[in-house]
Parts: C-alpha cells; structure tokens; sequence
C-alpha cells in the first residue's frame, strides 16, 4: 500500500492518503503534549508503543465483536486503518474516580465505583474539549441521537472487555478516553488509539501510575511506565 500525500497532522499522529480513496495511514509520532497543548515533550519509543499496543487491542475487541478501524499494520509506527470522519466527541469512561473527575467533583483519586461512568467532551481544541451531554451533541449536530446510543453501548462494552483484559495483566483500568469514526457506508466503528496516551493504568499491586499522567504529573520514569505497559501487554 503506497503512502501519498499528508491529509492531517495531530498532536501524536499523521494521517496519509493511499492509492484507496477507504484507506488511510496513521503514522505514531514521540511527541507527548498535555493540558490541550499548553505542555509539550517527547516520550521516546511512545509511537511504537502506542502503535503496537492499540493495534493489539483493536484486534482484541473485534474478536469479541466490537467493531473498529483498524485493518493491518504496516511498519512498527505505521498502520493501515478504514478512513473515517471522526465524531467530534471524545468518550470517556471511568472505573475509578482521577484525573478531571476527582478535581470537579472535589474527591480524592482512587475511589471504586459501583458502576462505570460516560461522559462526553466536544473534540475542539480551541474551546478546551468542554464537557457535554448528549441533548448538546444532538443540539450541535455532532451525531444523531442514535449513533449516540450505538457509541454508548460500544464503549461500556469496550470497557468491559479492556478491564477484564488488564487485570489478566495485573493492571487496573482506572479511565479512558474512546473515539468513533464513520466509515464512507455509515458505520460506527472504533477509531483513533488505545495507549497509555489515552488511558489511566495502575499497577494492581503497588497502584504506581503507568500512563501519560507520569508526564502530565512530572512524575519521572515516563519510558519506563510505557515500557513496562508494553512488555505486560505483549507479554514480552
Ligand atoms: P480526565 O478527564 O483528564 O480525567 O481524563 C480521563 C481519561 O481520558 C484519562 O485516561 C485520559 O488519559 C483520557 N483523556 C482525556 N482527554 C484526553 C485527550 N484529549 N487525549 C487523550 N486522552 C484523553
């Protein structure tokens, strides 16, 4: 598959056209950015990682029947994916309180909840991605009411196989953040990345911090924590 012209740049991927006009490439960058942008670094041997292991585990989800964008991968960095356009929200599910919720809602980190969360964040760097509802998404046209109902019933199954998944990894998964696509036919189907870019993964038996908030925190050991993810992930 030919790699043409750069249709997109993001924080941490470009995407290139290819001889298919269904098919595009992603192409996983080091660069590491945070707070909508306001820090910047990089991670070495994140794009590899990141590649791999949303690979690994798009691949994980269509054997239990969730349907997503990835097609096959090209080079440690590179993957072939359908091309979507991407719903304009991003989905976030929550196991455990961290992160945003903890600060909004004035509670500390770490408390279990009976039953998952979603929420919605509208994907506009320019504002902030502030958070919505699904009357607001609906409102602004960013999706209908029913994909909205397909996106919620993929992503708390996404959640459920995720959580089962890296606990047999001995990690928890405390959030994560989910995009959809729709393919040129109408489908939803799951897109951008699975990584410790996107998700919160602690350490079942010591709780250490083993994602992008090791970054985000200045925590230090940031490699090693995507690493470390990696090895368990690829059990190697
Ligand atoms: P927060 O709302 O900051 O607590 O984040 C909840 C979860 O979603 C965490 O696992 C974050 O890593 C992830 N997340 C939130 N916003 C983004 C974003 N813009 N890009 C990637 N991941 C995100």
């Amino acid at each position: 598959m030919e790699k043409k012209e750069q249709l997109y740049e993001g924080k941490a991927k470009k995407v290139f056209a290819t001889d298919d006009p269904n098919l595009v490439i992603v192409d996983y960058k080091d660069d590491a950015t945070a707070f909508n942008g306001l820090k910047k670094g990089s991670i070495a041997g994140k794009g590899v990682i990141n590649n791999v292991m949303s690979n690994h585990m798009f691949q994980l989800l269509e054997k239990q029947g969730v349907p997503t964008h990835f097609v096959e991968q090209l080079s440690e960095r590179e993957t072939l994916v359908k091309k979507v356009s991407i719903v304009p929200l991003e989905v976030i599910i929550r196991n455990i309180s961290a992160g945003s919720f903890a600060k909004r809602f004035g509670v500390e980190e770490g408390i279990v909840f009976d039953e998952p969360t979603i929420e919605f964040s509208y994907k506009n760097d320019d504002l902030g991605d502030p958070l919505m509802n699904a009357y607001h998404a609906v409102a602004l046209k960013a999706a209908t009411r029913e994909e909205i109902e397909t996106i919620k019933s993929m992503a708390f199954k996404v959640n459920e196989v995720m959580k089962q998944y890296f606990d047999s990894l001995n990690v928890i998964l405390v959030d994560f953040k989910l995009e959809f696509g729709k393919t040129a036919d109408g489908k939803i189907v799951l897109a951008d990345e699975i990584s410790p870019d996107t998700c919160r993964l602690w350490d079942k038996t010591t709780k250490e911090k083993l994602d992008k908030d090791r970054f985000r925190r200045d925590l230090g050991g940031v490699e090693e924590a995507y690493q470390e993810i990696m090895k368990r992930v690829m059990g190697k």
